[in-house]
């Protein structure tokens, strides 16, 4: 391990340490006894307060701007060895000053939470062993007696040598334990403690050869690799167009020189696909990092990226912070998603960060997409990324064919009109797979009285209540409450009922429509179980499932051989948005959704049903794909001055009283007009566009300028300002920078 300093003989150096608080300073402290210093990147115990802490020592500085009789002393130091190098606290400070957020938090943002929660990086394990009298004991006689004994005894039989860890012995036999007290006073098992190791990445075998690359594959690789240093590439390359198969291609030369590989992959995105499409190409075990796992699952991850062992790296975004000694590579694959961006705390950018830590490493970064961000595309025009296009779908499929139907027109029942029923009806005679598209869970989005037309809203929000068929329940989306759902309505006592359509109901219609033939929901609320969300997938793979029936879910990255046919329920929603994002958004979705259909050898088709079949923006969709809808946006967005040709920041604030979420922000606004800078608009504060949510009144004000320094500059001072403002204690308040929602 790297050790950074050495301490100048005589002096008492003074550490910077992070502490996981609100507060955008690193705290001063002495170390633990004068000569023994923390290393920077290890973590200390701290005084805070009249509490304790767990810091992260950032560096060290031989004056303090306090006197050193008011610097408190570190409690213990917990690591030997630094667990984040120099690169690593450089990205921590980076994010912090980018986002203007307290260090602390981006400390605990990087590090797994066993780390944060201060256990050691090697936790010690308990592992039984089998003893020699173990091994000739008679297990047939004893099962007769002690039937669990014998099945335990049996199972450290099997393991060998070098025995099995209680935590997957657990899983084999969840009352071990018992059984393990009897044998050990027998002595014919022991009990011994180990350090949790970290494996080697084991060479499965060697990976398999992937298909021999396209023309435009092949170009695209000799481009990427005739680069070496930082280079941010785009790989604009269609649905099925074989992306993965050019990162794969690429991962194999870093693997080569021993150097490792961070994939970053939207929150859905993770599939067990990916992660065997990895394994069977690069034979290595990828380690694999997301929200689903347990703390101890994930720090054996993390300690295996950051000991170095793990050459491939698979994670969603806050994986972007991985400390990898020996990185050599970052994809970021379908980097339009907006997962990349956290939407609340620390909300960074895992795409941006991860370009930000490319460049500091003067490594390569591709992003992949068939519909890359505006933002993307105008830094490919500017030069600062190399763009890359894929336009042809590798291994011989066709485009899918794009049809709309207006629904003002075509007779439609439970939100499915004719002509998409007749597909349906088409694709299943010729056994093929359909996929019904609505990003909407639930039953309908709105109840509504017969009689006197009143609609269940939600009493801590300004929203409507959902209603959930298979629970019988109204719930609202937005901050979860949720209610029995009532036949009656609660003002006049009429009949309710639920208009619109969510995809609960249009499995039930297409259950009707469609008997004998095998629907599947995927959506969160099918998916909620552990697990689930694998099964379904892997059934919809497999052809096991006639119909898919699903949200946004279903709209990204996975490979279902037998889809032919994609049916968009409800693309309206997106036309007539209020945000300057809105027909990006629109136009990603659908072509991503559309990507599923006929990525084999059948042609796909994709049914688009909307009441605004003359909007201009579906023509130039169908005409000019994504390309052309994203050229049409850029266009606009240099004209009315949004980004990617301006930058924006947005402060929210929340709070019990309207007043107080608004004197907040009015306060921020003079502070920031008092600084009288050019180039600095100040938008607002206005209402939240859900003025309130959870109980709480939400407003917000906008900053947009075209020049980076004079916002950073503005914020930084807002952010200092803001954590001493009296009045900020009445509300949350928060800075986002690059915002991805603004209305
Ligand atoms: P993307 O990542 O762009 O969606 P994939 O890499 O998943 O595309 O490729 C889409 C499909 O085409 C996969 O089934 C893949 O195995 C296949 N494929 C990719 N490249 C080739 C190729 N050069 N020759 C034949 N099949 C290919
Ligand atoms: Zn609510």
């Amino acid at each position: 391990m790297v050790v950074f300093f050495d301490f100048p003989v005589n002096k008492i150096p003074i550490l910077k340490v992070a502490v996981n608080v609100p507060l955008s300073r690193e705290f001063d402290y002495l170390p633990v006894s004068d000569n023994t210093g923390p290393l920077p990147g290890t973590r200390v115990i701290v005084p805070f307060g009249r509490r304790r802490h767990v810091g992260l020592v950032m560096g060290h500085i031989e004056r303090s701007e306090l006197p050193l009789s008011k610097i408190r002393r570190c409690v213990s130091a917990l690591d030997e060895t630094a667990l984040l190098s120099a690169d690593d606290l450089w990205l921590i400070r980076f994010t912090s000053d980018y986002y203007h957020h307290p260090i602390g938090e981006v400390v605990a943002a990087a590090l797994p939470a066993l780390m944060r929660q201060g256990k050691v990086l090697f936790p010690t394990l308990t592992v039984m062993a089998i003893s020699d009298a173990g091994m000739t004991a008679d297990i047939e006689a004893l099962s007769k007696r002690a039937p669990r004994q014998a099945e335990l005894l049996e199972l450290l039989r099997d393991a060998g040598g070098n025995g099995a860890e209680a935590d997957s012995l657990t899983e084999q036999m969840p009352t071990w334990r018992r059984a393990a007290n009897a044998l050990l006073e027998k002595g014919l098992i022991a009990r011994f403690d180990a350090r949790a190791e970290v494996p080697e990445t084991a060479s499965l075998v060697a990976g398999r050869p992937g298909p021999k690359l396209t023309e435009e594959q092949d170009k695209a690789l000799q481009d990427i690799r005739g680069r070496s240093g930082f280079t941010a590439f785009l790989l604009d390359g269609v649905t099925g167009s074989g992306k993965t198969e050019v990162y794969l291609q690429l991962m194999t030369d870093v693997l080569a020189s021993d150097r490792q590989i961070l994939i970053l992959v939207p929150e859905i995105g993770l599939t067990p696909q990916l992660v065997s499409r990895l394994r069977d190409r690069l034979g290595i075990e990828p380690a694999v990092l997301h929200s689903g796992l347990s703390d101890t699952e994930r720090l054996s991850a993390w300690r295996a990226a950051q000991q170095g062992t793990a050459k491939l790296v698979v994670g969603t975004r806050s994986a972007v912070f991985t400390p990898m000694p020996h990185l050599g590579l970052i994809v970021v694959d379908e980097e339009h998603d907006q997962s990349f961006k956290q939407q609340e705390g620390l909300r960074y950018s895992a795409r941006d960060l991860a370009i930000a830590r490319a460049k500091h490493l003067d490594i390569p970064v591709i992003l992949g997409s068939a519909t890359p961000t505006l933002e993307s595309l105008q830094h490919c025009r500017s030069g600062n990324y190399v763009h890359i296009v894929l336009a042809q779908r590798a291994g011989g499929a066709k485009p899918p064919l794009i049809r709309l139907v207006d629904l003002s027109r075509a007779l439609t029942s439970d939100g499915l009109s004719e002509p998409l029923v007749e597909a349906i009806d088409e694709t299943l005679r010729t056994a093929g797979q359909a996929l019904v598209f609505l990003n909407r869970r639930g039953f309908a989005p709105t109840l509504i009285c017969s009689s006197c037309a009143h609609i269940a809203e939600c009493s801590r929000c300004d929203s409507r209540m959902t209603v959930h068929a298979s629970d019988r329940s109204l719930r609202c989306h937005h901050c979860g409450s949720s209610s029995p759902l009532d036949e009656r309505c609660s003002q006049c006592g009429a009949a309710v009922k639920p208009l619109g359509e969510g995809t609960e109901r249009l499995e039930e219609a297409l259950c009707r429509r469609f008997p004998g033939h095998r629907i599947k929901r995927i959506d969160s609320d099918s998916t909620q179980r552990k697990g689930a969300m694998a099964e379904a997938l892997a059934l919809a793979e497999q052809g096991g499932a006639d119909i898919l029936v699903g949200t946004q879910m279903l709209s990204k990255g996975h490979h279902f051989p037998k889809l032919t046919l994609v049916g968009i329920v409800n693309a309206d929603q997106g036309l007539f948005g209020a945000d300057f994002r809105s027909s990006e958004r629109l136009a990603q979705s659908i072509i991503q959704v559309a990507g599923r259909a006929g990525r084999e050898s059948r042609q796909g088709q994709v049914i688009i049903q909307t009441a605004f079949p003359d909007h201009p923006f579906w023509q130039r969709l169908i005409d000019g794909g994504y390309r052309q809808v994203a050229d049409d946006a850029l266009a606009e967005r240099e004209q009315s001055r949004w980004p990617p040709f301006t930058r924006l920041a947005l402060i929210r604030s929340a709070a019990h009283k309207q007043r107080d979420a608004h004197e907040l922000l009015d306060i921020a606004k003079r502070r920031i007009e008092a600084q009288r800078t050019d180039y600095l608009r100040v938008l607002g504060p206005v209402n939240a566009p859900m003025a309130r949510k959870a109980g709480r009144y939400r407003a917000q004000l906008l900053l947009q300028s075209s020049d980076r320094k004079s916002l950073h500059a503005a914020l930084k001072d807002l952010r200092v300002a803001l954590e001493v403002e009296p009045a900020a204690r009445r509300v949350r308040w928060s800075i986002d920078v690059d915002p991805i929602e603004l209305f």
